[in-house]
């Protein structure tokens, strides 16, 4: 009898439990809207020429692979948060980030969350509800305590502004509260400019700290600058706040995992404390990260031409994820003969689109249909082609009704 017999089963995860789903399928017409991976045209997985050049580049350079230091490669920590706030933000100019290369996103966040367990002994995380399914994982695993704060209508398929606002006025004063910097996971529902503000009117009212999740920086909008939009606003109020970073989707970086974990401090003398803590949370963790993904960074935003292909390709990617949104919009109004508003598809922005059907429905999807994707009703737009956008109008018409 095995000493692991108490052990039991674990649950497989909701989202890579899908592709396992739809690699069993054998049906013609099957199609992959679960996992939220950049796709081409012709669905297959995409390089990036900036970094195939990159990496040539580092190639010809002939790098060593010794250890890194604890908070990761120095250049791309610069490049990382100056492409966040800007470098003539006054956040950088006076040295007030802490910024620790994390792995990727997720990484980046766990980070924070251990240094939220460790120096906030008790405060609480507000996510919104629904939010991407790792965050409650990240913070039950550091044993951080979270609540939700109200943010998806399910009868508007838009913002719960109202509910949002009451449930952060309603938190412990001090609590950090967790906002998508951008293209929002799963729903694709962003706040207005205007709605930013009252956000972070009634963060600094209640005293508590922001914490930033950029997963799609370039990626929603196409433009760098526009979607780090959020976080500049509150770093140009003063705020104190938590940024985790990632180029996963940006740069096509799933499987090298760089991002980094920035916390912009009132002093540099804070920031540099706060650095010197993340490390010692780093080193029994992980002890330090990984080289390849911070160089491909730091080569594509240090070198001008690079940096310009990389917003052109940036560009691309995001506008074949619009026209395809464009295109399913177009095909579900012109079959659906009931007068219903879809416009809530286009309102919608990034990878995914929160398509408003339920469980059920989004088992018909998948049973008749051959459409994976979760059972929340999220479909990732970055899995759909334009040649497949009519198919799927009949296949979510079908399916709602
Ligand atoms: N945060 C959000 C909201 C995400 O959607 C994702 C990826 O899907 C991540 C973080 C982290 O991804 P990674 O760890 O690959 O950077």
């Amino acid at each position: 009898v095995s000493r692991f017999e108490s052990i039991t089963m674990a649950p497989p995860d909701p989202i890579l439990g899908v592709s396992e789903a739809f690699k069993a399928d054998t049906h013609e017409m099957k199609l992959n809207l679960g996992v939220g991976a950049y796709r081409t045209e012709d669905l297959q997985p995409y390089v990036l020429n900036v970094v195939k050049k990159a990496e040539n580049l580092m190639l010809e350079s002939g790098e060593n692979k010794e250890y890194l230091p604890i908070e990761g490669l120095v250049a791309f920590n610069k490049a990382t948060a100056e492409l966040l706030f800007g470098a003539d933000n006054s956040v950088i100019q006076q040295q007030r980030v802490a910024t620790v290369q994390g792995l990727s996103g997720t990484g980046s966040l766990r980070l924070a969350a251990a240094l939220i367990e460790r120096y906030f002994p008790g405060a609480k995380v507000l996510i919104s509800s629904p939010t991407w399914g790792n965050h409650k994982n990240i913070f039950n695993d550091a044993k951080v305590p979270w609540s939700e704060y109200r943010y998806y209508d399910p009868k508007t398929v838009g913002l719960d502004f109202d509910g949002m606002i009451s449930d952060i006025k309603a938190a412990p004063e001090g609590s950090f509260v967790l906002l998508h910097g951008c293209a929002h996971n799963p729903t694709g529902i962003d706040p207005t400019p205007e709605q930013w503000v009252k956000i972070a009117d009634v963060i600094e009212e209640k005293n508590h700290i922001p914490f930033f999740d950029v997963a799609y920086q370039g990626f929603a909008s196409g433009s760098l600058d526009e979607d780090a939009s959020s976080v500049r606003l509150f770093a140009s109020r003063g705020m104190e706040l938590l940024v985790a970073q990632s180029y996963s989707k940006n740069l096509g970086l799933y499987a090298e995992r760089i991002g980094a974990i920035n916390v912009v401090c009132s002093s540099a003398d804070a920031a540099t404390r706060v650095k010197s803590q993340l490390k010692r949370l780093a080193r029994p963790m992980y002890s330090n990260p990984p080289v390849h993904g911070a160089r491909i960074v730091a080569n594509v935003v240090g070198n001008p031409v690079l940096f310009n292909e990389w917003k052109e390709e940036m560009k691309m990617m995001a506008g074949r994820i619009k026209s395809v949104r464009q295109k399913l919009y177009d095909s579900i109004c012109a079959k659906d003969k009931t007068g219903k508003d879809w416009s809530y598809i286009l309102k919608q922005i990034g990878m995914f689109s929160f398509t408003g059907l339920n469980k059920a429905q989004s088992d018909n999807m998948t049973n008749k249909w051959h459409v994976y994707m979760t059972k929340d009703g999220r479909i990732s737009l970055a899995g759909l082609s334009s040649a497949k956008c009519e198919y799927l109008a009949d296949a979510i018409i079908d399916s709602f009704y």
